[in-house]
C-alpha cells in the first residue's frame, strides 16, 4: 500500500508530456543510432522481398532476403561506403561475401553470393551493384544473407528507417536506386 502511494504521488508530479518522452527515450535512442547511416534496402528499385529472421539463424541478428527467382538478382550497397572484403570461402558459411565500411564503425555484410561486381577499395554508394544473389558457401538456396554491423557487433537490421521484425517475416519493397 505504501508503494503504491509512492507511485501515484511520483506519477501526479509528473507532467504528461513528461512521461511521453521518459517512455519513448530507449526506442529513439535506438533508431536514432540506426539512423546514423540511412541503410537501403539492397535491390533494385521496386523489387519486392521477404526479410527473414529467426533465433536459430547465425549471427543471429542478421537477416535472410528470400523471394522467387533471386537467383542472380543485383545486390546494391546499402549505402554509400568503400568496400574493404571481396572473399570466397568456397562450399563452407558465407561463400563469396562483402563487407562495405560505412564509417563511424558501421559496416554491411553480403553473404552466399553468386558473383562479384567489385573489388576491395571501390568508392560505392547505392547505385552501386556490388554482385549478384547466389547460393554459394553454406546456403541450400538462393538468398542473400545480410548483416548491419555496428563496432564489430551485428545489430538488428534498420532498413530506411525502419525496423525489421524479429523474429519472423517482413516483406520490403525496395526504393533503393529509384
Ligand atoms: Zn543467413
Amino acid at each position: 500500500m505504501a508503494a503504491l502511494t509512492t507511485r501515484r504521488t511520483l506519477v501526479g508530479l509528473m507532467t504528461g508530456a513528461t512521461l511521453m518522452a521518459g517512455a519513448l527515450v530507449p526506442a529513439a535512442a535506438s533508431a536514432q543510432e540506426a539512423q546514423a547511416i540511412n541503410f537501403r534496402t539492397p535491390f533494385d528499385c521496386g523489387q519486392v522481398w521477404n526479410a527473414n529472421t529467426r533465433t536459430n539463424h547465425n549471427p543471429q541478428a542478421s537477416v535472410d532476403f528470400q523471394r522467387d527467382g533471386a537467383q542472380g538478382k543485383n545486390v546494391h550497397a546499402s549505402a554509400s561506403g568503400t568496400v574493404s572484403t571481396v572473399k570466397d570461402l568456397g562450399n563452407t558459411s558465407y561463400g563469396k561475401y562483402i563487407v562495405i565500411d560505412h564509417g563511424s564503425g558501421w559496416t554491411t555484410l553480403y553473404a552466399h553470393l553468386d558473383s562479384f561486381n567489385t573489388k576491395v577499395g571501390a568508392k560505392v554508394t547505392t547505385n552501386s551493384i556490388i554482385g549478384k544473389v547466389g547460393t554459394t558457401g553454406g546456403s541450400t538456396g538462393p538468398h542473400l544473407h545480410y548483416e548491419q554491423r555496428s563496432g564489430g557487433t551485428v545489430k538488428r537490421v534498420v532498413l530506411n528507417g525502419l525496423a525489421i521484425k524479429y523474429y519472423g517475416n517482413t516483406t520490403v519493397t525496395s526504393s533503393t536506386a529509384c
